[in-house]
């Protein structure tokens, strides 16, 4: 029975301002930007009947691994500044159906529309980081400024981006000791570069969309947002860095990430020092 408003629910609040804050840090400019939550049926039930199905889509490609499984996600076109002004227009939730292959409407996109363009990409790294760690719920996609100006200036090997992130903040390794996967530039909204940020999502956190921007994944919203932030501050530090004329004169060296490692008890990806 349903008892609340769900426009109450910690889940909508949480992603209003999650929205808010990624538009405020000028990373969702116009429609940039898409978010994908994974909700538990008992958190969504005293807001909504998740029985009373709205519209059913075919989606591209089928995943059986996500039956039954119900995800808040913003709308493909929408603005991320104006969610929390009206989530029901914004935003949608969905649940797989229970062959893996369609997506069903629950709540949401009250003025039409349709899920993000990326929820290919999205619904593929749940599948993948849900097998790697039963604890995720969160995949989110955003335009980090400093993280795309730095898909310009260093090489795109993921091993040596990885390495000069650790090297620019003491708390790189520790935030994210899986490194960061890379992805060359593709175009947006297409089922390869889901399948591309899927195959990276096996072994860390975060994704790069070289010259485009950054997908990261996490437990909950604060802990794929704190990922991101770190990342992106790592590489605004990097950018600051390498733009001053006298050039970079030092830095963390290999010896002192591995150092950090012995003390926090890291264990850093393999093939990176
Ligand atoms: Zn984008």
């Amino acid at each position: 029975m349903i008892i609340y408003n769900i426009e109450n629910a910690p889940f909508i609040q949480e992603m209003c301002d999650i929205t808010d804050k990624l538009w405020a840090k000028g990373w969702a400019e116009r429609n940039g930007g898409n978010i994908s939550y994974l909700l538990k049926e008992e958190e969504v039930a005293p807001y909504l009947n998740v029985n009373d199905i709205k519209s059913e889509t075919e989606m591209p490609i089928p995943l059986p691994e996500l039956k039954n499984k119900i995800f808040l996600v913003s709308g493909s076109g929408k603005y991320f500044r104006n969610v929390i002004k009206n989530p029901a227009d914004n935003l949608v939730i969905i649940r797989i159906s229970s062959d893996g292959k369609k997506y069903q409407k629950l709540w949401g996109l009250v003025n039409g529309g349709n899920p993000t363009s990326e929820l290919a990409s999205h619904l593929k790294c749940h599948a993948v980081r849900l097998s790697q760690d039963p604890e995720h719920r969160v995949i989110f996609h955003t335009h980090a400024t400093s993280t795309i100006a730095m898909t310009f200036i260093h090489d795109l090997d993921e091993k040596s981006f990885t390495k000069t992130l650790w090297q620019q903040i003491t708390e790189c390794a520790i935030v994210f000791p899986d490194g960061v996967g890379i992805v060359p530039w593709m175009p947006a909204g297409t089922i390869d570069l889901g399948l591309e940020s899927a195959k990276k999502m096996e072994y860390c956190r975060i994704v790069i969309w070289a010259h485009h921007g950054i997908m990261g994944a996490g437990s909950n919203i604060d802990d794929a947002f704190g990922l991101v932030e770190t990342v992106d501050k790592a590489a605004e530090i990097y950018l600051k860095a390498a733009s001053v004329t006298t050039g970079i004169k030092q830095s963390i060296t290999t010896e002192e990430l591995k150092d950090l490692a012995k003390v926090f008890n890291l264990t850093l990806r393999d093939g990176i020092l």
